[in-house]
């Protein structure tokens, strides 16, 4: 189906205008579509606020009400979106289809988490009052499902959302401003979409009546943002900031040949999916001197067998085209740095350029370092595997996974040893510490909260104890408790 027979079933015109959007998977041109300005940006925030002050006011399970209308929307639309997140973000259908659905699903899952559990026959409510306008910025990568963490809570709370997506992949987010728009009815004015880069994105940050900032993307825009923020007089806005991962993993020696297999199989799930460009990708392995020969064998063969296979392995892994030629450029610059730190490069020539000049497909690269150099503190959002040998203890391996400072989102370990185990969760320096995870760092318990440390972000979402906390006053709160057999109409 094309962009145009899309919109058309969900009776969308396209707002026409001179930005160029291409699909990564052939680099043709999708569409041309108009950007946002300094004025359309403040019309939205005023439709949105005047929208907020009304849906504010709505009990906790009205507003419930209008979020599962929401979700049930979305699922019935998840087709086109997903089409649409294949097309205008490079993702294969099956991992387009699974982010469809995802977005759907947070929705009911907040709504769930949100609740207290009954006490003595008393239902519980916490109501806080919302923040008001929460500005959204997203990356590429994901671009439609990262959104919902935060409109689920943000919304479910009572306030509004102005969404800028990525300048990559706006078309997913005007789909889903459609699909909103007829589910919310009434509400519609909750969420406007920002179409634009950088500039716009600054300006909604900047925003003095903007209250919060939920952003997704890398550590340099992170930095951007903080700068942003600080200059704001409005210094009460809070923010979430979810930004680049250096994921790095630990095949210890207290391993089994069984373990090694299981643990370089695992990695490769979290390593090939989004080819190599998802913020929990592993990025950087440090294997025990004594199975560095074997992990690399099975690492290579592992590749082999996967370009062997074809599309239908390379989609197997959620393996596909990069986003763009800067993104080629980059990988292709980490592949220099690694053989002129004397490393080897497995792999990773360019594939289908005859086919598609204006597409960037690429063999998954493993670089063999003999230690840590300074290309691994760079995240290279890219399919590069980074595949280090150790010697020495625990307390070692440990800190050359923590070493770069944007090691601060996943860290994981293979490791047979209790003791070990237990000395890396205490010692990992990022948000989340994977032991033996059949996933490797590519799915952390999201149920858990998610959030990076160090220079890998700020604040945390997904929290199921208390989703709606980053969203609203807790200076006051209203504690409601009702009979729960007593019906009110
Ligand atoms: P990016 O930083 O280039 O852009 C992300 C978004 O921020 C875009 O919408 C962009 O227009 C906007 N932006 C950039 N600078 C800005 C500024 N100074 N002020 C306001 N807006 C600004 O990232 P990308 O290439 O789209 O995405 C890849 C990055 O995102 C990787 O680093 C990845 O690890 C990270 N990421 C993190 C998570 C997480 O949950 N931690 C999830 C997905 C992606």
């Amino acid at each position: 189906m094309s962009v145009r027979d899309i919109f058309s079933k969900l009776n969308c015109r396209l707002p026409e205008g001179q930005c160029g959007v291409t699909s990564p998977i052939d680099g043709a041109e999708l569409a041309r579509i108009a950007a946002d300005t300094p004025q359309t940006l403040e019309q939205k925030i005023s439709k949105a606020k005047t929208a907020q002050a009304k849906f504010s006011l709505l009990p906790r399970r009205a507003r419930e009400a209008v979020l599962e209308r929401l979700s049930a929307a979305i699922k019935a639309q998840r087709d086109a979106l997903a089409q649409l997140i294949h097309l205008d973000g490079g993702k294969t259908e099956k991992e387009s289809l699974t982010e469809a659905d995802g977005s759907a699903d947070i929705l009911l899952k907040t709504i769930k988490d949100a609740q207290l559990p009954e006490f003595n026959g008393m239902l519980r409510v916490k109501e806080r009052p919302p923040l008001g306008v929460v500005g959204l910025i997203t990356s590429f990568n994901f671009p439609l499902v990262v959104a919902n963490w935060t409109m689920a809570p943000a919304l479910l709370a009572g306030n509004a959302v102005i969404w800028k997506p990525s300048e990559k992949t706006p078309l997913v987010a005007l789909a889903y401003k459609a699909v909103f728009d007829r589910a919310m009815g009434e509400y519609a004015d909750l969420l406007h979409i920002i179409i634009g880069g950088r500039e716009i994105g600054e300006a909604l940050v900047a925003h003095e009546t903007i209250d919060m900032i939920s952003a997704t993307g890398s550590v340099a825009m992170g930095k951007g943002i903080k700068a942003t923020l600080a200059k704001k007089k409005n210094n009460t806005a809070k923010s979430i900031l979810e930004l680049g991962g250096n994921n790095g993993v630990i095949i210890s020696e207290h391993v089994s040949d069984g373990h090694v297999e299981f643990a370089v199989k695992s990695i490769l799930s979290s390593f090939l999916g989004t080819t190599g460009q998802r913020c929990t990708n592993t990025r950087r392995v440090f294997i025990h001197k004594q199975w560095y020969d074997k992990a690399v064998a099975l690492f290579t063969a592992a590749i082999e067998a996967m370009l062997a296979g074809g599309e239908a392995a390379w989609a197997e892994h959620g393996y596909g085209a990069l986003i763009d030629a800067d993104a080629f450029a980059r990988f292709e610059k980490a592949k220099a740095e690694v053989i002129k730190d004397g490393g080897k490069i497995i792999r990773g020539a360019r594939l289908l350029a005859d086919k598609f000049p204006k597409a960037f497909y690429v063999e998954p690269a493993l670089a063999l370092l003999p230690a840590q150099m300074p290309i691994m503190h760079e995240e290279t959002f890219a399919p590069l595997l980074y595949l280090v040998p150790y010697e020495g203890d625990i307390a070692q391996a440990v800190a050359l996974v923590n070493a770069p400072d944007n090691a601060g989102l996943v860290g994981g370990i293979y490791t047979l040893s209790q003791k070990e185990a237990d000395y890396f969760a205490y010692h990992n320096g990022a948000g989340h510490a994977v032991i033996n995870s059949p996933k490797g760092t590519g799915t952390p318990a999201f149920g858990m909260g998610f959030g990076g440390n160090k220079a890998s972000g700020e604040g945390e979402i997904l929290n199921a104890v208390d989703p709606l906390r980053p969203f609203v006053r807790d200076d006051r709160f209203i504690r409601i408790a009702q009979n729960k057999d007593i019906l009110l109409s």
